[in-house]
């Protein structure tokens, strides 16, 4: 896999995502990605984006300011 932007090497990795609700603030850490060795550029598989929208959309409903959240233990 090649960088959409530079064309450098994606390695798998992980990274934080946060999302900023109008109740309250979700953060998920050790989201599985790739990464751009070269410019850093992040991207999130479809299917782990699809993970992500169901733990934000549990975390609406319980959370009432931040949240932080393992992607391991809550995907
Ligand atoms: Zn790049």
């Amino acid at each position: 896999m090649t960088c959409f932007y530079c064309r450098g090497d994606m390695r798998e990795s992980v990274t934080v995502y946060t999302v900023q609700l109008e109740t309250c603030l979700v953060v998920i850490r050790n989201v599985p990605c790739f990464e751009c060795a070269q410019c850093g550029e992040v991207e999130i598989s479809d299917e782990t984006m699809r993970s992500l929208e169901r733990i934000v959309d549990t975390c609406k409903k319980l959370v009432q300011e931040v949240a932080v959240v393992d992607y391991r233990m809550a995907a």
